[in-house]
């Protein structure tokens, strides 16, 4: 039997790779939604466009095409027929995001895709507004959490192996100011759905998380 899992919570809580780990166990879809506002907040900062010009930002992701695609380590997202994959996990990416995810025409756009893709079932799908807004059927939802500290040496780990040098110090900043952000903004802001499952995955480890949310998944 398919049904959909909504997975939400702030930035560098772990939510893609614990989705991808379920999605796997359950021979589902996983779906990352952040990576969709990430590459068009990557093509804006390509082509220029700054983060308050809203015109500019709508009209540049109504054209652009995105496709996602299962990929081992994350999904792939190509854009305009190229792989950005990597390249949307930019310092540069981080700090704009939030304010392009924040204007209301781009996100209807994006959810709109994202519910197309939801339609199948048999979906875990992670971002920001998935169990409030894209999936409010959703037969489960997760909220993860993590203190900003943790989340911010979790994601130093992962990033040291990248080329870009960034310290522990700018990590906490970004992902705190992203959050605030992501929680004060008018549409669709980050909030816990009432229906939602909290975890608080401080001190857990990524299968101690995915093993919570499988069994939550049985029942
Ligand atoms: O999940 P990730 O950290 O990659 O998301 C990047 C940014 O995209 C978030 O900080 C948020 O501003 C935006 N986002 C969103 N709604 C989603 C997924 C991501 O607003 N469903």
């Amino acid at each position: 039997e398919k049904f959909n899992i909504a997975i939400d919570g702030p930035a560098a809580a772990g939510k893609s790779t614990v989705a991808r780990l379920v999605a796997r166990h359950l021979g589902f879809v996983y779906v990352d939604t952040g990576a969709m506002y990430r590459a068009v907040t990557w093509k804006a900062l390509q082509a220029g466009i700054a983060s308050d010009n809203k015109d500019e930002l709508v009209r540049l992701a109504g054209s652009l095409q995105i496709e996602l695609y299962p990929g081992e380590q994350a999904q792939q997202v190509i854009l305009d027929g190229i792989d950005v994959t990597d390249l949307i996990r930019s310092v540069a990416v981080n700090q704009n995001v939030s304010a392009v995810a924040a204007v209301p025409e781009i996100r209807r756009l994006l959810v709109l895709k994202q519910q197309e893709m939801a339609r199948a079932k048999g979906v875990v799908m992670d971002g920001r507004d998935i169990g409030t807004h894209v999936m409010p059927d959703a037969e489960l939802k997760i909220f993860l959490t993590a203190s900003v500290r943790e989340r911010a040496e979790r994601r130093y780990l992962e990033m040291k192996d990248k080329q870009e040098e960034v310290t522990l110090e700018q990590l906490e900043k970004d992902i705190a100011e992203r959050d605030r952000m992501d929680e004060e903004r008018e549409a669709s802001p980050l909030v816990r759905a009432d229906d939602a499952v909290l975890i608080d995955t401080s001190g857990m480890s990524v299968p101690q998380v995915a093993e919570r949310i499988l069994e939550l998944a049985k029942t």
